[in-house]
């Protein structure tokens, strides 16, 4: 599920089952009216149920269907309903919504967070979205460069190194949050299965570091571990939030993910960690903080 804005002001919203989005004035809802809070509403969606709890946190009005939620107070919003923070909404079918995503992919979407972006205009809608695009991959043989019977693995499509695959379940499996200890051993699979196409990949070269891990909060739905070289020589690398994906924390190594699974049970929700995505631009290697991306990426092609 997710936000559509009906005036196409910003890019929809994804909205994970049970998982809490934080909507409000920012640069990716484009709001600028201090009117409205930065933390203005928190939505919920109910997959199963299409639907979605819409809190108000903010103290001006927020409006479902023109009528106002009240501040602290919670109320439903349904699959192509209109939501509204400033109660000047207007009814944006799902039919527009298809029309509206035709010429989007999912790079303009790829290591984006939901939660500091919300729209000011937005129904919930449920159809084909950017962040299920891994699922066609999969089976695009031009990306496919492994499969047995548990997993594929692709040619990750907007590569932010020299080599850079997403090793995934055949098994229909969202992400992590949706691991149990029954899938212990497919883990351990996935991992050794990403080691094995790191090592065919630069047979020549045994300098190439890898990493292998999950993103703390994937903004792609099926699971997937990234296998991804530590050169991050690519022109798909463009923003603060890519870098900051790959080299904090958020980057979960898969032993990690695999521990917590083994041990816990279940994989550890990290939300507050896309906060990560604003630290300052520091180099993987030497730790020296650049100012931006280009110079960044001029540092990084000799710090080795
Ligand atoms: P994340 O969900 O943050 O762990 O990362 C998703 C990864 O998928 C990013 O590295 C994107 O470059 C990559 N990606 C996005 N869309 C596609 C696609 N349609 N096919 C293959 N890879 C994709």
């Amino acid at each position: 599920m997710y936000l559509q804005c009906c005036n196409h002001t910003h890019e929809p919203i994804m909205l994970l089952d049970g998982v809490a989005v934080t909507i409000g004035r920012s640069a990716g809802t484009k709001i600028l009216d201090k009117l409205c809070s930065r933390t203005q509403l928190q939505i919920v969606a109910n997959h199963s149920k299409k639907y979605a709890m819409v809190k108000q946190l903010g103290a001006n009005p927020s409006q479902i269907d023109g009528i106002n939620i009240g501040q602290g107070k919670t109320d439903k919003l349904s699959v192509d309903r209109k939501c509204d923070k400033k109660g000047t909404s207007s009814l944006k079918s799902r039919e527009n919504m298809h029309n509206s995503q035709k010429n989007k992919t999912s790079e303009n979407f790829d290591n984006g967070t939901a939660a500091d972006v919300g729209p000011p205009r937005a129904t919930v809608s449920k159809s084909s979205h950017w962040s299920q695009g891994l699922k066609s991959s999969m089976t695009d043989s031009s990306l496919q460069v492994y499969k047995d019977d548990r997993v594929i693995v692709i040619k990750d499509k907007y590569p932010k190194a020299k080599f850079h695959f997403l090793v995934m379940p055949v098994e229909n499996i969202v992400s992590t949050v949706h691991l149990n200890s029954a899938h212990a051993s497919l883990l351990d699979h996935m991992w050794k299965v990403g080691r094995d196409i790191a090592k065919r990949s630069c047979d020549d070269d045994t300098k190439t570091r890898f990493r292998y891990g999950y993103h703390a909060v994937p903004s792609m739905s099926h699971l997937h571990m990234h296998v991804i070289s530590q050169d991050f020589d690519s022109p798909s690398l463009k923003t603060k939030k890519h870098w900051n994906s790959f080299t904090t924390e958020y980057f979960v190594d898969a032993e990690d993910i695999i521990h917590e699974i083994k041990t816990e049970g279940k994989v550890k929700n990290r939300r507050h960690m896309t906060e990560l995505l604003k630290n300052a631009l520091r180099c993987h290697i030497c730790h020296t903080e650049l100012k931006n991306m280009p110079q960044l990426k001029k540092h990084i092609k000799d710090c080795r």
